[in-house]
């Protein structure tokens, strides 16, 4: 008796494995947002979202950005983020492996989770795509395909301040590449493009921060002078990088 059921066990645990196992390779379909999940919680491996290293030091962007927002966005805003997210998996037993698998499901999760998970998420990509300013770019087939969608890249940072600016309270203005077609849009709060409810769709590109925290200290009330100046620190070779 006591073998069958421990049989009925081994065998109940190999085929959540294998349902684990084959449902992670559908949410990198084209459409993430369309992928059913086999996922269940696992109590004792959770998966959690990391925080990715600062790729420069808190300094390195100022004048631009100036180090104390660097470090206090890092090291509170972020590390809450990430902290809020992964107690929340934990307490509502959520079944998902993958951050995409999470934000293809994010309008059936908590608040707490979906806006914990943005910001998780959202702040690694932003860090990326920052670095020291003296960088040159965009050039090669990234200015190539900005120029082809927007007219120039003055064009296109143009449109993409503008998405920035526009974004009434806090969110994020995103430049996308939706199935090989480039479009700028904004997020709300901490959502992004990979949201299954957000209306702009694709990967994305380059990310801007447009919550008060990220330029209150330096800008105030100044947004477009915190926009036209991170243009001197966007890491363009990362976000050629995302394109591909
Ligand atoms: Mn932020």
């Amino acid at each position: 008796m006591e073998n069958n059921s421990r049989r009925k066990f081994i065998s109940n645990t190999l085929t959540a494995t294998v349902a684990v196992a084959v449902g992670a390779p559908l949410i990198l379909n084209s459409n993430p947002a369309s992928a059913a999940t086999n996922s269940i919680f696992n109590p004792a491996e959770p998966f959690k979202f990391t925080q990715v290293p600062l790729p420069f030091k808190y300094a390195d962007l100022e004048p631009s950005i100036d180090a104390l927002t660097n470090e206090i966005h890092y090291t509170k805003h972020h590390t809450a983020y990430i902290k809020n997210v992964n107690d929340a998996i934990i307490a509502e037993k959520i079944p998902y492996t993958t951050e995409k698998e999470f934000f293809a499901n994010a309008s059936k999760l908590s608040a707490k989770a979906r806006n914990n998970a943005g910001g998780a998420w959202n702040h690694n990509f932003f860090w990326e795509s920052l670095k020291a300013p003296g960088a040159t770019g965009p050039d090669g087939k990234l200015k190539d395909a900005l120029t082809s969608a927007f007219g120039s890249v003055d064009k296109f940072k143009e449109e993409f301040g503008k998405a920035a600016l526009g974004r009434f309270g806090s969110g994020w203005a995103w430049l996308v590449n939706d199935g090989g077609k480039l479009k700028i849009g904004s997020t709300a709060n901490q959502d992004n493009p990979w949201f299954d409810n957000s209306e702009l769709k694709g990967t994305p590109l380059l990310g801007l921060d447009v919550w008060e925290h990220a330029y209150y200290l330096k800008y105030q009330n100044k947004r477009a002078d915190y926009i036209t100046n991170f243009w001197n620190v966007v890491n363009w070779e990362q976000v050629a990088k995302r394109l591909g």
